[in-house]
């Protein structure tokens, strides 16, 4: 069986089960624990913690451990909304995931204006766009390193330095770019980031947030009450084993061959060259050519039933544009922003590639896509 949704998800790496499995009996111990288990929990974290930091050029002190890139996110808009007396302007792109677009509508029921920032057609955000909405009264600007469902990649840096003049906190969301091309907490100059590890062959429930400085330069009310573990910013009990597997992945990623996103780009591009030789005008390309994640290639394709598709191709599990949109006939916000017509998302599929995968299996997808397609277009 193919899997080409890794977008979605990736498969915990056995590297990383095997780091974990120690924590889940023999050494239970909680890491606040004042014992000898609970000290050696706790320094498993510190471990774990370092191995993250430096996958992110941040600070271990940096870096709060939460369950995922969706707490990570809203413990940031929370922590504005609870903000006595703030600016009330929120900068969000319009091609963000749920979790920021969602924290966003929040802070907009709440009083807040909201600004959605327009892309080109092909899924960059339009800096000019910022840069004129961008104001004395913006508190936060939040935008994606690269996006989930196209791999569009975003201009970070001159985005946090338009935030920054205008004296706003910068947050990016940084999930699907982890492992798919260069991070670093330092040269985006970024307040918050966050982060999942099951994107990177980590366990899912277990992310970051990364804070400038520390949870100690935590600008707002804290949103969450409890412990005080991780700051006081996320507090309740540490996942040990979470916390260690997301350290294991994040080391196994300092660790692989430098040329793995090369080879990853030109598997992808091949796919790529195939599909429109075979398909010509009847497949259209979605995202930015040069500006995209290297292992992700998005496509409509013309008078063919995505819903179909999927169901139908043989051996090989393959997404939507996005996750979250389940079986839903509906074209996604990213797609709509791009100013695609409001049906191209019943003909979208996302191929995105997993680290591992081969020439051959390549060759092999195409030929169950080409078969998948000729059924579809046969039932209809
Ligand atoms: N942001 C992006 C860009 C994502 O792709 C995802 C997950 O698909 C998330 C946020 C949310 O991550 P999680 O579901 O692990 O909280």
């Amino acid at each position: 069986m193919l899997y080409f949704d890794a977008n979605a998800t990736t498969p915990c790496a056995p590297e990383v089960q095997e780091a974990m499995r120690p924590y889940w009996s023999g050494a239970f111990a909680n890491a606040s624990s004042p014992h000898r288990a609970g000290r050696m929990a706790a320094q498993a974290v510190a471990v774990a913690r370092r191995s993250v930091a430096e996958c992110l050029d941040a600070r271990p002190q940096e870096i709060v451990f939460t369950s995922g890139a969706t707490e990570s996110t809203n413990l940031v808009f929370w922590g504005l909304l609870l903000a006595p007396r703030t600016r009330r302007h929120v900068v969000v792109s319009s091609i963000e995931h749920k979790a920021v677009l969602e924290s966003a509508a929040l802070l907009e029921e709440q009083g807040f204006d909201v600004t959605r920032l327009p892309v080109t057609p092909d899924g960059v955000v339009d800096l000019d766009a910022a840069a004129r909405v961008i104001t004395q009264e913006t508190a936060l600007v939040s935008v994606q390193a690269a996006n989930n469902e196209i791999g569009t990649i975003q201009p970070v840096l001159p985005l946090a330095r338009l935030a920054h003049q205008a004296g706003a906190f910068f947050h990016v969301d940084a999930v699907q770019a982890l492992g798919k091309m260069p991070v670093s907490m330092r040269d985006w100059e970024c307040d918050f980031a966050s982060f999942s590890a099951h994107k990177i062959y980590g366990p899912k429930g277990i992310g970051a947030l990364f804070v400038n400085g520390g949870p100690l330069r935590w600008p707002w009310p804290r949103p969450l009450r409890g412990g005080g573990q991780e700051g006081g910013l996320r507090p309740g009990t540490l996942n040990v084993p979470g916390i260690v597997g997301f350290g294991t992945a994040c080391e196994m990623l300092r660790r692989r061959p430098v040329n793995t996103l090369e080879t990853i780009t030109s598997l992808r591009n091949l796919l790529e060259k195939n599909l429109v030789h075979i398909y010509k005008d009847d497949i259209f390309i979605i995202g930015n050519s040069s500006l995209r994640l290297p292992n992700t290639l998005t496509v409509a394709i013309k008078d063919t039933s995505a819903e179909l598709i999927i169901s139908t191709i043989k051996n090989c599990m393959l997404g939507r544009s996005s996750a979250c949109m389940g079986n839903s006939k509906i074209t996604s916000h990213v797609l709509k922003a791009l100013g695609l017509p409001d049906n191209t998302g019943e003909n979208v599929i996302r191929i995105s590639l997993l680290e591992s995968v081969t020439q051959d299996e390549i060759t092999k997808f195409i030929h169950f896509l080409q078969d998948a397609i000729t059924t579809v277009r046969r039932i209809k």
